[in-house]
């Protein structure tokens, strides 16, 4: 069943996911050469915490961090470790929390500076596929046209493997509501796009072949192929007049260019 929000309530979930943005922007500025993950969740929970929010992750279905931090071939729901930051690494960064009731959820993926310039162009390609996505919002579209709009932008036209096991979803009271939102797709299909969804749009998008595996810790995906794999999202309404991003990539942006241990991911749109 889908739950349609009113405009009230799409003004909660801004603000849950305003608090998602800034934990992201935080966590960029903390991710450093030698620095390990565990150590950045326990920090990022306190952020949360500090702001009246509550993690949404932890404790869900029995995860025990703040954060999903996937490193390198780790595709999504990697667990905060104490493995050390290498300069060559890329890390996904996916942040959920309860505000007000309402749940806010987004993820970037970060490349350090001696990153290989295949995985950036990964980086970059699956951030520009998210925006892809979201334009796809518009009056009298389904589902399947966010999920077409994708697809085609990394499979076709740069020749990557979509996760096809793990899929976006609706957000709201529930971390995860319906509808499903596949990165993979058809034209015309699934639910119509209505005033008032709101919608986790995340790209999970593989260098090499979309086969995925489980690690043995029981939440980590692998790729299958153990090429790299990026991950961006945003929590998006759907208005009468098109898409309204909730969560802000731009607070990220701006602390990503004050470490100098990161690499920007630009995009073009
Ligand atoms: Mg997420
Ligand atoms: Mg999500």
């Amino acid at each position: 069943m889908i739950y349609y929000k009113t405009n009230e309530e799409i003004e909660l979930m801004r603000e849950s996911n305003m608090l998602v943005s800034k934990t992201l922007a935080y966590v960029a500025g903390l991710l450093k050469v030698g620095e390990h993950g565990k150590n950045i969740d326990k920090k990022a929970e306190e952020f949360i915490r500090d702001q009246g929010g509550i993690p949404a992750f932890k404790g869900y279905r029995g995860f025990p961090a703040t954060l999903c931090m996937s490193l390198n071939d780790a595709v999504v729901h990697g667990i905060p470790t104490e493995r050390a930051f290498k300069e060559s690494d890329s890390v996904s960064v996916d942040c959920g929390v309860l505000l007000n009731g309402f749940y806010g959820d987004a993820a970037f993926s970060f490349a350090f500076s001696m990153v290989n310039a295949d995985v950036k162009a990964l980086l970059k390609v699956t951030r520009e596929s998210l925006y892809k996505g979201i334009e796809a919002i518009k009056s009298g579209n389904r589902i399947g046209d966010i999920s077409f709009a994708i697809q085609q932008y990394c499979e076709k036209r740069h020749g990557y493997g979509v996760v096809r096991e793990l899929v976006g979803h609706g957000v709201g009271k529930s971390l995860h509501e319906d509808p499903e939102v596949p990165n993979f797709g058809l034209k015309g299909k699934g639910p119509l796009l209505k005033e008032g969804m709101v919608l986790a749009i995340e790209p999970m998008v593989n260098l090499g072949n979309k086969a995925v595996k489980q690690q043995e810790d029981g939440w980590t995906i692998l790729t299958r192929d153990g090429k790299a794999s990026a991950h961006f999202e945003h929590s998006v309404a759907v208005r009468r007049d098109g898409a309204d991003i909730l969560s802000d990539h731009s607070f990220v942006d701006e602390a990503v260019k004050k470490n100098a241990e990161l690499v920007n991911i630009s995009i073009n749109l």
